[in-house]
């Protein structure tokens, strides 16, 4: 068998693997290159294999650094597995891309022709690349195990990252021999609301691993947690105004939960929320349909209807007329908008009419990229610029750290610590930059004396 890695190598977007047997290809994830040095010429770079001689994609979770190029497969033809809220979260996730890039083509375009210019930019893909793919997505349930193609087979076991979220165990029959691959998927933190906690790395003798946060350990989650509740009742207490920049899968949810514990304690007066992005709107509801795969006390709240009741009073905002009309309140309450970085999205005008106002709060609770809004508020610039004016920020700036989604360099050594000294598997490490990575290997050679490969982009392996 050969493993081919396809991208996330030295960094932590464009996650893929192509597997290859004498008999069967299969890939393992295909993300987009996102954020600094992604170009549409890297992403549009497919690698060294033809879809349509593919014979089956597994998908680890719906984030867009691990889906967001399979519409730039032509001619794949093969079912795509992953567990149900994979399937129904990547086709919002697809279909939010395609319209993104629809819309940045079109600005260009408008732009060059302004300029004299050629209007010619191309979208990446558009709508009509994304539904083919998401007719070929079938659901694969945790611990189901599933001969995928001739040789191969797959389980999906939770990785407590987002909904839904897996490592794959993929067993390779070849000449009379059974190798297993792991390949870890994004590995998430233990006691995280709504999710469960990761299940270990299973025996394997390859496991590729990630490493976004290789060098570092996060905050306990149950200090975090508390810190946010604190934040918010407070808040409620005082009659304010909070604005919560969120991810539309994942964060907006968590907020969501939080707010349902304090209303569900009376430990704060109810005040309304606004979920004011129809992206987290139609999350929401995919996290709705799957109580079965979150931990024990969100299923039973979900199950009993008891989150339902819990949630009365938030106010969905789907038209942007709806959320525009929050803009001059200052009426007590909890807005949820997108994008999580403040780099874009609804949020923007909410900061744009808010945060000159003393009193509000504004609730950073996501990593924040250099040069994004969100990092300079998380920096406490005095001024910020918003659609080309400038906005002193006189709200209350919290930055709440330690929610990630991704294990810390403890919880990734515990995830494949079993693994590692029964199996002593080969290990690659991906999806982590240089230094984060570099850190993490230094760990494992001198817990588990195994010196992991640090691939680079196209790099073969073969077992
Ligand atoms: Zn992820």
């Amino acid at each position: 068998m050969r493993i081919t890695v396809l991208g996330a190598a030295g960094e932590v977007t464009g996650s893929g693997y192509l597997v290859e047997t004498a008999r069967a290809r299969v890939l393992v994830d295909f993300g987009m290159f996102q954020g600094r040095g992604a170009t549409d010429e890297k992403n549009m770079e497919l690698g060294p294999f033809h879809a349509d001689k593919l014979d089956a994609v597994v998908l680890t979770h719906a984030h867009l650094d691990h889906v967001g190029r399979l519409p730039l497969l032509k001619g794949l033809g093969c079912p795509i597995h992953a567990t149900p809220p994979t399937c129904d979260l990547a086709q919002l996730i697809l279909e939010d891309s395609a319209h993104i890039q629809e819309g940045d083509a079109r600005r260009e375009n408008t732009w060059r022709e302004r300029a004299g210019e050629e209007p010619d930019v191309k979208p990446l893909y558009t709508q009509a690349d994304v539904a083919p793919v998401v007719a070929l997505f079938r659901g694969l349930p945790y611990h189901e195990e599933r001969e995928i193609a001739p040789g191969v087979r797959v389980r999906l076991q939770d990785a407590g990252h987002i909904l839904g979220s897996a490592s794959v165990r993929m067993t390779v029959e070849e000449d009379g021999a059974t190798k297993a691959v792991v390949f870890s998927g994004d590995v998430g933190q233990e006691d995280m609301p709504i999710l469960r906690d990761p299940e270990p790395c299973p025996p394997a003798d390859m496991v590729f691993l990630e490493s976004t946060y290789g060098d570092r350990d996060h905050r306990p989650a149950e200090a975090t947690l508390a810190e946010l509740k604190g934040i918010l009742r407070k808040a409620a207490w005082e009659k304010r105004k909070v604005l919560c920049p969120a991810f539309a899968i994942g964060r907006a949810q968590l907020i969501l939960h939080v707010l349902a514990e304090i209303q569900r304690e009376g430990s704060a007066p109810v005040v309304p929320i606004y979920l004011d992005s129809p992206m987290a709107i139609r999350a929401t509801e995919i996290y709705g349909k799957y109580p079965g795969s979150m931990e024990g006390e969100t299923r039973r709240l979900l199950e009993s209807g008891e989150m339902r009741r819990d949630l009365q009073n938030v106010h969905p905002c789907i038209t942007p007329q709806q959320s525009r009309e929050l803009n001059d309140s200052w009426d007590p309450a909890v807005v949820i908008a997108g994008s999580g970085m403040c780099d874009g999205g609804r949020i923007m005008h909410h900061l744009r009419h808010n945060l000159w106002r003393r009193g509000v709060q504004v609730l950073l609770t996501s990593f924040m990229a250099e040069g994004t809004l969100g990092r300079k508020l998380v920096d406490g610039a005095p001024k910020v610029r918003i659609f080309r004016e400038d906005i002193v920020v006189r709200a209350d700036v919290h930055t709440v750290n330690g929610l990630s989604a991704h294990a810390g360099q403890g919880g990734l050594l515990a995830w494949i610590e079993r693994c590692a000294r029964d199996a002593a598997p080969r290990i690659a490490l991906t999806h982590g930059e240089v230094r984060q990575r570099e850190a993490l290997a230094a760990c494992l050679k001198s817990r588990f004396g195994i010196v992991p490969a640090l691939p680079e982009r196209y790099e073969v392996f073969d077992l």
